[in-house]
C-alpha cells in the first residue's frame, strides 16, 4: 500500500515531551487479514494542524472494516492528544433523566447525551465506564444510585474524577489488574472503542468483567452515514489519527458478536453539533460549498440531523449487547 507516511521528525520537533512517534502497519482489527485498500487520506483536524501530516484510512476487502493504517503505536499515540483534549476536561451539565426528555425527543430519537441517562438495566447496578474522561457520565449515574467505576488512559482525567467528583477511577486500559471477572452489571463505552488499538480484545475483556446476562453499551461514529458522504476527509467523526477504527452498523455489530456478545440491532443517534463541526472544518479546509456554509448554522444543522436520522443515515450510533447467560 502506498501512503504519505507522516513526518515523524516534524512531530518530534513540535510536540510536548514524550517519546518520538512510532508507526505501525496492522492487519484488520476484526478479521485479522491484510486486505486493506486505501479509501481516503486526511490531516489531523485539531489545531494547530500539523499540516504536513496526512493519515490514511483503509477498508478491509474481506470483512469490510474501515481502519486507520498505518497508525501511531499504542505507546506513542498520546502525542496526538493535546493537553486540553476536550473529553478529558469537559464537565457540562448533568444528563437529563429518562422522564425529563421532551416529547419531540421521545418521538424522533434522542441525541447521544440523552441516551446516556438511562441504561438497559432494572435499577441501579454496578457500572464500569471504559474511557470515562472527566467523569461527567459517571457522576450522573452515581447520582442515580449506581455503584460506578471509571477507567481511562489519561491520568489527568482520572485524577479529576477522583478529586472533583470523589468517585473511583483507574488509570489504564483493559485488562486491568484491579478489575475482577464478573464484577459489573453494565459496561459502557461512549466514544472510546474507536480510539483503542485492540478493539476486539477490549470487548472480550468487557465480556469477562460482566456477570452472565450483563449488558454492554457501545457508542461510536458511523462512517456509513450521509455526513461522511457529504464531508469526506472533513467529517468530524474521522478525527485522525485518534480514531483508529471507523465502524459501520454492520462492522460494529460483527465485532461485538465476535467477542461473544448477543448484540441488539444498532440504533442511530442524532448529532447536529457534529454536523456543524464537520461543516466548519470543511470551510476551514477550503472544501466547503454552499451546503457546508449553511450547515454551520444551528437551525439548518438541526434540521439536517433530523433528516439523517429519519433516513437511517446518522453519523453516530449505539449498540446494546448482552453477555449470554
Ligand atoms: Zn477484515
Amino acid at each position: 500500500m502506498t501512503t504519505n507516511r507522516p513526518a515523524v521528525d516534524r512531530i518530534g520537533a513540535t510536540a510536548a515531551a514524550g517519546p518520538p512517534v512510532a508507526w505501525e502497519e496492522v492487519p484488520c482489527p476484526l478479521c485479522g487479514l491484510e486486505a486493506g485498500a486505501p479509501i481516503l487520506e486526511a490531516p489531523d483536524p485539531i489545531p494547530p494542524a500539523r499540516a504536513a501530516m496526512v493519515f490514511a484510512v483503509v477498508r478491509c476487502g474481506h470483512c469490510g472494516l474501515t481502519y486507520t493504517n498505518p497508525r501511531p503505536n499504542e505507546r506513542t499515540i498520546a502525542r496526538f492528544y493535546p493537553a486540553d483534549y476536550r473529553p478529558h476536561h469537559h464537565l457540562g451539565k448533568p444528563r437529563p433523566a429518562r422522564n425529563a426528555r421532551p416529547l419531540w425527543s421521545r418521538l424522533f430519537g434522542r441525541p447521544c447525551g440523552e441516551r446516556r441517562g438511562a441504561l438497559p438495566w432494572p435499577g441501579p447496578g454496578r457500572l464500569l465506564d471504559f474511557g470515562c474522561g472527566a467523569g461527567r457520565f459517571l457522576k450522573t449515574m452515581a447520582d442515580q444510585g449506581w455503584q460506578v467505576t471509571g477507567l481511562d488512559s489519561a491520568a489527568s482525567a482520572v485524577a479529576h474524577v477522583r478529586d472533583q467528583h470523589g468517585l473511583p477511577a483507574l488509570v489504564g486500559s483493559l485488562p486491568h489488574a484491579a478489575l475482577a471477572p464478573g464484577s459489573f452489571d453494565v459496561v459502557t463505552m461512549w466514544h472510546s472503542l474507536e480510539h483503542v488499538h485492540r478493539p476486539l480484545a477490549i470487548l472480550r475483556e468487557a465480556y469477562r468483567l460482566l456477570v452472565p446476562g450483563g449488558k454492554l453499551v457501545v457508542a461510536t461514529p458511523n462512517i456509513d452515514s450521509l455526513p461522511f458522504r457529504l464531508f469526506g476527509r472533513s467529517w468530524f467523526g474521522l478525527d485522525l489519527p485518534r480514531h483508529l477504527t471507523h465502524f459501520t452498523p454492520e462492522t460494529l455489530s460483527a465485532m461485538i458478536h465476535a467477542a461473544g456478545f448477543r448484540p441488539e440491532p444498532v440504533r442511530l443517534i442524532r448529532h447536529s453539533d457534529w454536523l456543524r463541526s464537520s461543516a466548519k472544518l470543511a470551510v476551514r479546509q477550503g472544501a466547503g460549498g454552499v451546503l457546508a456554509r449553511a450547515l454551520r448554522w444551528k437551525p439548518v444543522s438541526k434540521a439536517a440531523a433530523w433528516l439523517c436520522y429519519v433516513g437511517g443515515l446518522s453519523d453516530c450510533m449505539m449498540c446494546v449487547a448482552e453477555r449470554p447467560v
